[in-house]
């Protein structure tokens, strides 16, 4: 009957309604694989474990132009040489085209592989404002057997930070006597400002007793301490997506605009990095993710 065609104007906008959320959803998805908060590889398990997921919607073309360095003219090489069609999507590829984009994935994004032999000297890196200082303001709290360093700075207090318990404040006649005398680990100018570093003597005095020494610190530093110190554990924080890291970003509000948008930039180039790193931990969640850095600390301690 012609009435039942009709589809009532409430389950028109709401359908409406549901299609630009699943649209919203797969940019967001697609920003991730940019940005590479997100492995091609998890997309491709997630499209495959639920066929209604946002990575099972995405077309295969969307999914490849959103990887590194792929334009469309390496993406229709790469569907040719799979035998996929451009028109399908995660969800609908057959067993052996999912084979051979799982294969192709694994052979141009490697996964990085733990390095054998971790000491309990923890690097914590990551992205602007990825919640680096909270994880570890949340292991200081409920960690005590860790022992988180406490950085030299010369930029000023913020209101409620103590000397000597958030960072030794130095001006910058004294953080230049410490460069000099070779008593930091690392140090580096940071955000293009003010410079940080890492007191050589008490994490060694830490690592001397057996403690497991967790430092907080930038992408430069981490790669001075890989460098000055191999079997350093490296950990990267990871956003549970690129626009919540926006989002944290934006938040904050201690930014202006200009310097939100030089941040995110530079969020970028510091995920690009990752794969330098021995393991990472998704920050959705504070507690779970401060709990995962222990954890991590246990095993490096094998
Ligand atoms: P904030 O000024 O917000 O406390 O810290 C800014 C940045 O400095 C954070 O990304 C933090 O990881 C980094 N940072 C803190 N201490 C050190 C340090 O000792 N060395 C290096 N390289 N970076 C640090």
């Amino acid at each position: 009957m012609a009435e039942s065609r009709v589809v009532p104007e409430v389950d028109r906008v709401a359908a409406a309604q549901r299609a630009l959320q699943r649209r919203r959803a797969r940019a967001s998805l697609k920003r991730d694989l940019t940005t590479r908060v997100v492995t091609p590889q998890e997309v491709l398990r997630r499209a495959t474990a639920d066929h209604d997921s946002d990575a099972a919607t995405m077309r295969v073309t969307d999914f490849l132009m959103a990887l590194p360095a792929i334009g469309s003219g390496k993406r229709d090489r790469i569907l040719d040489e799979l035998g996929i069609s451009p028109v399908k999507r995660l969800g609908g590829l057959g067993v052996r085209q999912l084979a051979a984009l799982s294969t192709w994935l694994d052979r141009r994004f490697p996964a990085a592989v733990p390095r054998a032999g971790r000491s309990r000297l923890l690097v914590l890196a990551g992205p602007t404002a990825v919640g680096k200082g909270t994880v570890a303001a949340h292991i200081r709290a409920h960690h005590p057997e860790i022992h988180l360093s406490v950085s030299a700075t010369t930029r000023a207090p913020r209101p409620g930070e103590v000397d000597g318990v958030h960072y030794y404040f130095l001006d910058d006649a004294e953080f230049d006597r410490l460069v000099a005398a070779g008593e930091l680990l690392e140090y580096a100018v940071v955000h293009n400002r003010h410079r940080y570093g890492t007191p050589r003597g008490p994490v060694d005095a830490a690592l001397a007793e057996g403690r497991t020494v967790l430092l907080e610190i930038d992408l430069q530093g981490a790669r001075q301490v890989r460098a000055a110190e191999p079997s350093a554990t490296l950990i990267f924080l990871l956003p549970p997506s690129w626009d919540e890291l926006v989002q944290r970003l934006v938040g904050r509000g201690t930014e202006d605009a200009e310097e939100r948008s030089r941040r995110l930039r530079t969020a970028r180039v510091e995920l690009a990095a990752q794969n330098e790193f021995d393991y990472r931990v998704v920050n959705a969640d504070v507690a779970t993710a401060a709990r995962e850095v222990v954890e991590l600390s246990s095993v490096a301690a094998r």
